[in-house]
């Protein structure tokens, strides 16, 4: 049996009331319930009282009156006397049609439950006057009460410590299901025999698909240089582990179910008998993946950063030298020409900054929106014409319905949005100047769309693009400036506005990006502020 299909402590309790039920008719009994001894007690496995067909009143009842009545000890295990005027309230407390009692008079018993090592608890009952067990025999006949007293208990003590494993077992599966690493353990001959959800989740594969396999079949591991592991006895992995007393650790390749490889971190220990023999092993596993992404968004960051940074300020020092220079004579255009291009450097350095801070605003945990309703049909056009103002050979075509709903969001940001994505559709089509800007509604959306006819993306990297500092590598995107955070902010600003961004590009045809807004009657948005 596998850690996911653990026997519930439920199972046991109803099997405790079998116990507890089987005893009491045994000794002609008709309702009743067993309480643990304290020093048999375990708060976090039993539970203290085992009723059989005795509501909870009933149970309060009975061990009221046990109180107040002789109590059964190693000497006289087993006391009885008669219930009297009492037993004219048990009725309305019994689990059980009151027409199954029997008619006359009823004792109230107690049974001392124990073994040679200790009390186990007592078993109150009730049964009627007179119906004595074939356990309690007149002397000289033999006394059979205390060897069902022996056999009780094993039955009892054997119940309260699989409780206690099943507790135990159950907070280990918990410890195992819910893990952040993957965790896998392997029989002797290495064949899997547990699979955690975070195994399942790394690699593709579920727990019953591999239950049973080898797992070197299974996850392929190869060592970080590539070579294949060996199989079976020799898997030095768990060849290691199952020789030496202690972990064995190292950075390894698995492969998913897909084909897939990832880099891991794992941990082989032995699982060994009482002789010390290995007899299986647990692998943890750590995935890699998002480390190393980090470590490769952390040397991104710097070169993207320093080139981008570079570029401009090598041209602005250049011009500026050169205009600086005390013999430079310049024709008016040509002074004009080169102060221009300083002016836009020093616009793109001023704007990488800008998104540089803004980057990190939104690491920081949150955008800070100023919320209103807005015309986007309106924004569009401006934020068209404005591009058709600054870059002459290119068009813009709108394609906007005569009545567009309003949406609730913030002017400034959306403006950023559609002018980021604008400034892309350009950047990334050096040849086709087109861009088409639309906007449509559904019941619950107002979702605009900016195309153009340029580059494109291809499929792998279409999820990546909206990641900070991701840029496609290509001789194209090289040969244009971009620290790849503009569609991290967008997705950021449409987001925080309870919005989508996606993409939908064909490589060499061209790409479009679309965002939806809610519309205002419709709009929920999450604050997000600092
Ligand atoms: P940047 O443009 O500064 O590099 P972005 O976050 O705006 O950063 O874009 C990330 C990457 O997505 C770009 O480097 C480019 O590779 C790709 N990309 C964005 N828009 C387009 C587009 N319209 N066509 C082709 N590629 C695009």
């Amino acid at each position: 049996m596998s850690l996911s299909q653990v026997q519930q402590p439920e199972d046991l309790h109803d099997q405790i009331v079998i116990l507890v039920g089987s005893a009491i008719r045994l000794l002609n009994g008709e309702a009743g319930v067993f309480v643990v001894a304290n020093e048999a007690f375990d708060p976090l496995s039993s539970a203290e009282y085992t009723a059989y067909r005795l509501s909870d009143a009933g149970c309060r009842f009975l061990l009221a009156l046990a109180q107040q009545r002789a109590q059964p000890d190693r000497v006289h295990p087993l006391v009885i006397d008669e219930m009297a005027r009492e037993q004219m309230e048990l009725p309305d407390m019994l689990d059980m049609d009151v027409e199954e009692l029997p008619v006359g008079m009823l004792q109230r018993c107690a049974l001392l439950v124990y073994d040679h090592a200790g009390v186990l608890g007592a078993l109150h009952y009730v049964r009627p006057t007179g119906a004595r067990s074939c356990f309690e025999r007149t002397h000289g006949e033999g006394d059979a009460l205390p060897l069902f007293i022996t056999h009780l208990a094993a039955g009892f003590r054997t119940a309260l410590k699989t409780q206690v494993l099943l507790k135990e077992q159950s907070r280990l599966a918990d410890i195992f299901q819910q893990s952040a690493e993957g965790i896998l353990t392997v029989d002797g001959s290495l064949r899997i025999v547990d699979f955690n959800p975070t195994m399942e989740r790394l690699t593709g594969w579920s727990e019953s698909e591999v239950l049973g396999k080898y797992y070197y079949e299974v996850l392929r591991p190869q060592e970080r240089q590539g070579n294949g592991q060996g199989q079976g006895e020799r898997d030095p992995l768990f060849a290691r582990a199952f020789t030496i007393h202690g972990n064995v650790q190292r950075e390894m390749i698995l492969t998913a179910r897909d084909g897939q490889p990832f880099d891991v971190f794992v941990t082989a220990s032995s699982i060994r008998s009482s002789r010390g023999e290995p007899v299986g092993g647990i692998l943890t596993v750590r995935d890699l993946t998002r480390e190393r992404e980090q470590e490769e968004q952390r040397s991104t960051f710097i070169s993207v950063i320093s080139h981008e940074l570079q570029t401009p300020i090598a041209i602005i020092k250049g011009y500026a030298s050169t205009l600086a220079r005390p013999d430079a004579v310049l024709e008016q255009e040509t002074l004009r020409s080169r102060l221009q291009a300083i002016e836009e450097e020093a616009d793109s350095l001023n704007k990488l900054v800008s998104n540089l801070l803004y980057a990190s605003r939104i690491q920081a945990g949150g955008l800070q929106m100023d919320i209103a309703p807005l015309d986007l049909a309106s924004l569009v056009q401006k934020v068209a014409h404005r591009l058709g103002v600054k870059s002459p050979g290119v068009t813009v075509r709108l394609e906007l319905p005569a009545h567009l709903p309003t949406v609730m969001a913030d002017r400034d940001r959306i403006e950023e949005v559609l002018q980021n994505l604008l400034d892309n559709a350009l950047k990334y089509s050096p040849k086709r100047r087109v861009v088409t800007v639309s906007c449509h509604s559904t019941s619950d959306e107002v979702i605009v769309s900016v195309s153009d006819q340029g580059m494109g993306i291809a499929l792998r990297d279409q999820e990546q693009i909206f990641d900070r500092f991701h840029r496609v590598d290509n001789s194209s995107t090289r040969s244009t400036q971009g620290a790849g955070l503009g569609l991290y902010i967008c997705r950021a600003i449409v987001e925080a506005h309870g919005g989508t961004i996606w993409v939908e590009s064909v490589l060499h045809q061209g790409s479009t990006f679309s965002f939806s807004l809610p519309r205002e009657e419709k709009a929920h948005v999450p604050m997000v502020v600092f």
